[in-house]
This record gives structure tokens, C-alpha cells and sequence, in this order.
């Protein structure tokens, strides 16, 4: 499809800006960064409304405190994130400001898109942001953050804030031109539909020395992408005015870009939500939770794997495990053991109790494409 045709209904866009994109051999630049801001800030005046997510934190505070990033221990990278996230929002807020636009900082975690009130917060702030004119910069709150709270890269964290304002496109701007079969290709692949197992196994290590992502993360992110319904690129963002050139509609890097229509608000805090475990389904119950759009019974579930809350999100499988969806279960890992392959009405008998007649509801279910 021509690309003017895939971005024309864009309003909203999430521009991801790696390490590589604003640094020059371990240092932020400045050269590079303002040519960043100078598209966001041309775009603006066109109308969009756009929210960067950028990195480059911990690499700005190694530089200034003259150490290495490489070898650095956990504690020291939060240090260095600290040092460093003043240094990059002071460099964007310089950069905005000639354009005539202030910045807003938000640093997140992932307990933030996690919860539902937290989520709705967060996108309270954004939303007033973007009224305001303002263009937000997020990071990751890496000072703060330790294994289990953290996205861990910030392709992953851009991705989740794309769901988070309802953004219609995400740039990830990278070290690398696009996605490729085959890195000896002279150009990367023009779009990409959907990410199958060839996708994920050409993704390799394309990180570089800077950045946390590489291609694997990307992909991962595209992968939320299309469970949106929403468009990803991939691009290099050293190429002159890149983000001006994919808003004319020109063939810039690849674009992800599926079938399905985009989700609702709610559905995408859902999908992007991580899971706690899984449970595979028979053919019977595929059929309603897919073609009759039902909910999903205790009676249609033949095996449960994790362990998990109620409240909490699980995997859909089918019994080939092919992954179905995802979706909030209304009963804990153990209570589903019990009630598994049996009757909505057999469920009290086995429980003494029956708190809902589905364990996953429609309403908190979402379905791959
Ligand atoms: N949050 C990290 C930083 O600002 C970067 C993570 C990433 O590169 O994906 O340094």
C-alpha cells in the first residue's frame, strides 16, 4: 500500500530516540539531537501532536562523570541515570525552547502501565501535556527501578506509551535503517504484516554498542504495535530530516502495519500488559472466545500453567498452542485446576463458592489477529 495512504489518518505520533540517534562516541551531541528536535518541532506546527521517548540518560552521566558505561554496576548505571536524565531533559528543554516549545518530563516504570489507576494517571498527565502544546519526554525511571519493575529497554517502554496516549504511529529511531531478510540487502524490508516465527528468527543481535535494544526488542515492540491495530517504523535516525520525509509519505525504513482495526484505550492497557501464566483451551472454546466473540468458560479450558491472582492476565492457548489472545481472570491458578473441563453450574459444588460464570469475561479479553 502506498505509504502516504498508511499514514494519512496519523494525528498522534510516538517518536522513540535511541542512544546512538543523539550520541557521538559516548556523548550526547547536540548537532544531533537539535536535528531531532528540529522535525518534532516542524511537525508540531503542522498539527501533530507528538510524545518522544528517549535514551541516552545513563550514557550523558557516564560521559559527564567520566566513566565507562561498560562494566558498570547496577547500582552505578542508577547513579548514572541520574546524573544523566538532568543532562538530557536540560539539552531537549535548551533545544524545544528555541523552537518556541517547552518540554515536560515523565519518568516511568513498568508498575505504571501495569495498573489500571496508575495507567489512568499517567495518561491524565500526558493528555494535558499535549493540550497544553507541550512535547513530553519520557524515560524510563531507571534510579529507581530493579529487575521486576523494569520495561528494561526503551523500545519495549515507547511501545507501551503508544498504548498509553492512543498514539496512531510509533518511530523507533535506531542505528539501522529498517528490518532486514538479510543484512547484506542494499535496503531493509519496505513493510512487514505480521511477525512471524521468520521475523523473530532474523532478528539476530543488531544491537549496538550504546543502546540496550537491538532487533529483537524492536520486533517485540511491533508486535504490540499490531496487537493495537496501530503502524510502527523502524528507521535510522541519523538520515536527514527523517521524521519530516515519513510524514510526506515517502518510503522511509520498514513499516509495520497489520489488518486489525485499533483497539479501545482499555483493550490496549490489556494487550500490552504482561502474563502471569496461561491456559489452553479446546477447539469448542477457540471457536466462541474468536468467531462468536463470547467469554471464556471453566468448561472450555483443558490445562493451566503459572501461577497467578485473580485479576491478574494469562495467556490464551489452544490446545496446538497456538497463542489465541489474553485476558484478566476472574479466578486464581488453583481455583482453575479445580474447576477446569467442568460446568458453570458445577463450580460452587467444587469451590463452595462461585464468585463469576466466567473465568475470563469478553470485556476483559483480547484476541490476536
Ligand atoms: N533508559 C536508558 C537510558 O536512558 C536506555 C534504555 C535503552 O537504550 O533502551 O539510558
Amino acid at each position: 500500500m502506498p505509504r502516504k495512504t498508511l499514514i494519512s489518518n496519523v494525528k498522534r505520533i510516538v517518536v522513540k530516540v535511541g542512544t546512538s540517534t543523539i550520541s557521538q562516541k559516548g556523548k550526547l551531541s547536540p548537532a544531533k539531537m537539535s536535528h531531532i528536535v528540529s522535525n518534532v518541532a516542524e511537525l508540531a506546527r503542522q498539527g501533530y501532536q507528538i510524545v518522544i521517548v528517549s535514551s541516552g540518560a545513563i550514557s550523558a552521566g557516564a560521559s559527564a562523570l567520566n566513566k565507562e558505561k561498560a562494566g558498570l554496576t547496577i547500582p552505578e548505571k542508577q547513579a548514572m541515570a541520574a546524573v544523566g536524565q538532568a543532562i538530557l531533559i536540560n539539552e531537549y528543554r535548551k533545544l524545544f525552547g528555541r523552537e518556541g516549545l517547552s518540554v515536560g518530563q515523565i519518568l516511568l516504570t513498568e508498575d505504571d502501565v501495569k495498573h489500571r489507576r496508575r495507567f489512568l494517571n499517567a495518561r491524565n498527565t500526558l493528555e494535558t501535556l499535549l493540550d497544553l502544546g507541550v512535547v513530553p519526554v519520557i524515560n524510563e525511571n531507571d534510579s529507581v527501578v530493579v529487575k521486576e519493575i523494569k520495561f528494561g529497554d526503551n523500545d519495549t517502554l515507547s511501545a507501551h506509551v503508544a498504548g498509553l496516549i492512543n498514539a496512531d504511529l510509533l518511530v523507533l529511531l535506531s542505528d539501522i535503517r529498517g528490518f532486514y531478510w538479510d543484512l547484506s540487502d542494499p535496503d531493509p524490508v519496505e513493510e512487514i504484516h505480521r511477525i512471524t516465527d521468520e521475523v523473530m528468527a532474523r532478528c539476530g543481535d543488531a544491537g549496538s554498542e550504546h543502546g540496550t535494544g537491538g532487533m529483537v526488542t524492536k520486533i517485540r515492540a511491533a508486535e504490540i504495535i499490531l496487537r493495537f491495530g496501530e503502524k510502527m517504523i523502524i528507521t535510522h535516525g541519523g538520515e536527514k530530516d527523517v521524521l519530516l520525509r515519513i510524514m510526506r509519505g515517502e518510503k522511509v525504513g520498514t513499516i509495520f502495519t497489520g489488518t486489525a482495526r485499533p483497539l479501545s484505550s482499555r483493550k490496549k492497557w490489556l494487550a500490552a500488559r504482561s502474563h502471569k501464566g496461561g491456559v489452553i483451551i479446546d477447539d469448542g472454546a477457540v471457536d466462541a472466545v474468536v468467531n462468536r466473540k463470547k467469554s471464556l468458560l471453566a468448561s472450555g479450558i483443558v490445562s493451566v500453567s503459572g501461577s497467578f491472582d485473580m485479576g491478574d492476565t494469562v495467556e490464551i492457548l489452544s490446545t496446538g498452542r497456538k497463542r489465541i489472545g489474553k485476558g484478566i481472570v476472574k479466578y486464581n491458578h488453583e481455583e482453575l485446576q479445580m474447576i477446569m473441563g467442568k460446568k458453570t453450574r458445577d463450580i460452587e459444588k467444587i469451590l463452595g463458592i462461585r464468585f463469576y460464570d466466567e473465568v475470563i469475561h469478553r470485556d476483559d479479553m483480547v484476541i490476536y489477529d
